[in-house]
């Protein structure tokens, strides 16, 4: 199968998605120059992205038409099905030699559908979740986990600089989804606890910011501390990281474990946190939150209130 050649000013790029990260990320690729077309099922998301030069397109299909390489990071898998493998997806309008790269945390069983059908259409797919948050979108640091060919992964090169700090192909289709796997499983565990040590902090009287200055340099910290803590502490509860793409990750995460024999408890627990943190309503808010549920579990007032 042939590939396309990746160069600023004649590789033309799709993408589809234009949310907290996809809007970003999309927006690194036109400023090195990219041509790019775009959509997103809610297209004033999409409008600044044009008023910097993307062109809109009504269906990926109709995307993927134009494109040499398509990128997609939408919600859920039923979204990266539907926008991939659907009537008016991606795969039956992309040319042969065409790559798609889907972005969005997806399962990995999905990654391989897509690769398989990909390759009896002569179309190269690669799946590349990404970790880093809205600011590691913003600021191009993001961490780039990638599963395909080798020689097609190598191909984007220029793509992933534009985007990542950090590109490491993990293996075939579907590797880069359970690494990133991996990822939610030890951020699941780690949110759990800097909402628990924050909230001891706040009941024995200390001064939260204080606490951060001792606890952060030390073998405590870690970047959901560094990113998340400063956010709890302000009453700052705005995504980020929605909670109820959080859940759909753990939901990916113990189905894999379980098909795997695979106990894991603390990841379980985790989940169950934040199915209540959902309940109480705060599944569009940010994965920060998650210190209100915890917090009203031992009916504290929390110092930032609910400003989500
Ligand atoms: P988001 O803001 O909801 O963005 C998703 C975008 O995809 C939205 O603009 C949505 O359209 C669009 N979309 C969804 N289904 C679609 C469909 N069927 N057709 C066309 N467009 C569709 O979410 P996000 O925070 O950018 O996250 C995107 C993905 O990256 C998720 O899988 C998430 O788990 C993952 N992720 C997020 C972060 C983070 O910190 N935010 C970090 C790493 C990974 P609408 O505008 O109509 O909603």
């Amino acid at each position: 199968m042939s590939l396309p050649e990746i160069i600023p000013g004649k590789t033309r790029l799709g993408w589809i998605g234009t949310g907290v990260m996809g809007s970003s990320m999309c927006g690194h690729l036109l400023a090195k120059g990219f041509a790019v077309t775009v959509t997103n099922r809610t297209r004033a998301k999409a409008e600044p992205l044009v008023a910097k030069g993307a062109e809109w397109a009504d269906t990926p299909r109709a995307l993927a038409e134009k494109s040499d390489v398509v990128f997609s990071i939408v919600g859920y898998p039923r979204d990266v099905r539907q926008v991939l493998l659907g009537d008016d997806g991606a795969l039956l309008g992309a040319k042969s030699g065409a790559i798609l790269v889907d972005m969005t945390t997806s399962e990995p069983s999905l990654a391989v559908e897509i690769a398989e059908r990909a390759k009896e259409r002569g179309v190269h797919a690669v799946d590349a979740p990404v970790s880093g948050g809205d600011i590691g979108a913003r600021e191009a640091r993001l961490s780039i986990m990638v599963g395909g060919e080798p020689e097609v992964v190598a191909a984007l090169q220029p793509c992933w600089e534009a985007m990542g700090k950090k590109i490491v192909r993990q293996g075939p289709a579907g590797a880069g989804q359970h690494t990133k796997m991996v990822n939610q499983t030890l951020i699941a565990t780690c949110m759990v606890g800097v909402c628990e040590a924050l909230l001891y902090a706040h009941r024995a009287g200390l001064d939260l910011n204080t606490v951060l200055q001792s606890v952060g340099p030390g073998a405590a910290g870690s970047w959901s501390l560094a990113n998340y803590g400063p956010r709890m502490i302000n009453g700052d509860f705005k995504p980020g990281f929605y909670v109820e793409h959080f859940i759909k990750d753990m939901g990916i995460a113990l189905a894999e474990a379980r098909r795997m024999d695979l106990a894991l408890p603390g990841l379980a627990l985790a989940e169950q946190l934040y199915v209540a943190l959902k309940a109480q309503g705060h599944g569009r808010s940010g994965t920060q939150s998650l210190v209100l549920a915890l917090a009203a579990i031992s009916k504290v007032e929390w110092p930032g209130g609910v400003k989500a």
